[in-house]
This record gives structure tokens, C-alpha cells and sequence, in this order.
């Protein structure tokens, strides 16, 4: 089977930039959202985005129109996946939404199409289960910009079939990103991991071993991280974060009990640099992205 038409649902932070990467793949995309305000913004963002890339001459003119004619926006959820050949959902983080979304769409879904979910951690087993479609389903873990992070994890559930995963591979090398195979597990690789070293930092600034810019500092400079614990928890939202780092506690156990100081900021409003606020404060002096 090869894949041609690919729709994304939802159009927020995750799912604009996958809509972006599939357009530039050479993918006929369809984009879904609640309301044609926030898929105007959103494609708005698209483009603003595409364009840097023919600023900075990463994307010629012609490939940035082709994209941009590629991408059509649909608010009507069934009407989006009717004929698509992949289906990526990219809804917030709960699982009650992201099962209600799938029982929404598996009857209009085509025999051969792919449902994937950009959960950053939950069971994709689980949704698969929803889906009456177990081994069609498979999740795809994008990473935030998706327009310039190279990497894509690719989770098979349970009853993920061969199939699924060889043309899950295959459109995420089409959307020019790498590929890890990781088997079904709380938080994959790359969260799980990630959680814990952004957990022991907020110990460490709980403790007064060091400032949290003392701390990035010394992750950057010492061990080569690209991004500081706190920069990155900034980034990815304290709330997101603490919702990981819970899932990862009631599902792996003890080592991975929230710090109360992230619970703190949470309970204070500091969600990141969504908000303007999070460990450091965003202003004209420090950049929002
Ligand atoms: P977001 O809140 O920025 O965007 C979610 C979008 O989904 C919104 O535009 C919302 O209107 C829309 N939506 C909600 N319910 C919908 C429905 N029923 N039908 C259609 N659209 C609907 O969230 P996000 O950060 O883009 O996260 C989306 C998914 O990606 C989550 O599962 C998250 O865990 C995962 N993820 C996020 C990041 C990150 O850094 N933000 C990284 C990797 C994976």
C-alpha cells in the first residue's frame, strides 16, 4: 500500500508542525481541529514557519508553494479521515479524548488506513484496543519543534503488525526525520528519560545544590546537553511534564515520584514559556522560541 493522503487531528502545537513535515514530504494533508478559527491560526503558523525556511534558503519558493497547496483545512472530524490512507492524532494528553476521538472515527476509516497517536506516553495498546483495528494502530512520537527535531519514535502495541510498522517507517523517513523502534512502555525512551533527569534537577534546586541557571549551565557545558533540565521543562510545559512524570510514578514506581517543588510551581500558574512564567521568566530578554 502506498500512502498519499494523510490527516492530522488536532492543530495545536504538536499537530501544525507534523502537518508542516507531511506537506513538505510530498503528502496531500488534511488538517483538523474544533473550529476554523484555531485551524486558520494554525495553518497561519504553518506558513509563517515555511517561510523562515525559504528565508534561511533551507526550502525553495516552489517547494514552499507546493507545500502550502497541500495542506486543506476540514473541521468536520468524519469528513477529515474519509479516504485518508494515515491517520495521525495529535488531541491533548488524556486518554479519555483520545478513546472518545477513536470511537468517532474507526467506521469511516478506509480497510488499509493507519491510525497512529502522537502520545508522548500513554498505551498505545490500550487506544489500539478502541480502535477495533489493533494491528493497524501504532503510535508516532514526534518531537517539539517537529519541523526541525530530527528523531520519531515508533511504538508497536501489542497487536501492531509488521506491515504497520515497515509504512509507519517509511512515511517518517518521507517526512525527512530518523526512526527508533521501541516497544510498547510507560513513557517510551525518550520521555521516560527525560522526565527522570528533569526530576533530579528539581531536587537539586529543592536541595540548594545550585540555581537552576547554575544547573542548565553545567549540563550544557559539562555534559554536552544541547538545552539545560530547566530550559527543556520550560519548553515541554511543567504541567505536561508533571502529568509524565505521575503516569511514569503509578505505572514504574517509586523513583519516579513527582518532585513536590514541580507540584509547587504547577499549583502557582508557572506552566512555562506558554504562560511567560515557569523556572525562569520569559520577557523581551530571553526568547519564546
Ligand atoms: P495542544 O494543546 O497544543 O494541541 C491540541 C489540539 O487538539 C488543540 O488545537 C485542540 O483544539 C485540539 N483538539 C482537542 N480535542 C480535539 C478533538 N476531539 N478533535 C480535534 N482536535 C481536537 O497539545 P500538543 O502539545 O500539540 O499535544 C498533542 C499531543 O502530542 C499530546 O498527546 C501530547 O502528549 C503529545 N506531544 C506533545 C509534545 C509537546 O512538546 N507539546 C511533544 C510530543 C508529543
Amino acid at each position: 500500500m502506498s500512502v498519499q493522503n494523510i490527516t492530522v487531528i488536532g492543530s495545536g502545537t504538536m499537530g501544525h508542525g507534523i502537518a508542516h513535515v507531511a506537506a513538505t514530504g510530498g503528502y496531500n494533508v488534511v488538517l483538523n481541529d474544533v473550529s476554523e478559527a484555531l485551524l486558520k491560526k494554525n495553518f497561519d503558523n504553518i506558513k509563517r514557519n515555511l517561510a523562515k525556511g525559504v528565508a534561511l534558503k533551507k526550502l525553495s519558493q516552489e517547494k514552499y508553494e507546493a507545500a502550502v497547496s497541500r495542506i486543506r483545512l476540514c473541521v468536520n472530524l468524519q469528513e477529515a479521515v474519509t479516504g485518508s490512507d494515515f491517520v495521525i492524532e495529535a488531541i491533548p494528553e488524556k486518554m479519555a479524548l483520545k478513546i472518545e476521538l477513536i470511537a468517532n472515527i474507526r467506521n469511516h476509516l478506509q480497510t488499509h488506513a493507519v491510525l497512529a497517536s502522537n502520545t508522548s506516553g500513554l498505551s498505545i495498546t490500550e487506544m489500539a484496543a478502541a480502535s477495533n483495528r489493533p494491528q493497524n494502530f501504532i503510535g508516532m512520537h514526534f518531537f517539539n519543534p517537529v519541523h526541525k527535531m530530527k528523531l520519531i519514535e515508533i511504538i508497536r502495541g501489542l497487536e501492531t503488525s509488521d506491515e504497520t510498522f515497515a509504512l509507519t517507517a517509511e512515511v517518517s523517513t518521507k517526512m525527512g526525520k530518523e526512526v527508533v523502534a521501541v516497544n510498547e512502555s510507560p513513557g517510551f525512551v525518550t520521555s521516560r528519560i527525560n522526565a527522570m533527569i528533569g526530576n533530579e534537577a528539581f531536587f537539586m534546586l529543592q536541595e540548594g545544590v545550585a540555581t537552576a541557571e547554575d544547573i542548565d549551565k553545567a549540563l550544557k557545558f559539562g555534559l554536552n546537553h544541547p538545552m539545560g533540565p530547566f530550559e527543556m521543562i520550560d519548553l515541554v510545559g511543567l504541567d505536561t511534564r508533571l502529568s509524565i512524570l505521575k503516569h511514569l510514578h503509578s505505572t514504574l514506581g517509586e523513583k519516579y515520584r513527582p518532585c513536590p517543588l514541580i507540584e509547587k510551581y504547577v499549583k502557582a500558574g508557572r506552566l512555562g514559556k506558554k504562560v511567560g512564567k515557569g523556572v525562569y521568566t520569559y520577557n523581551q530578554t530571553r526568547e519564546q522560541d
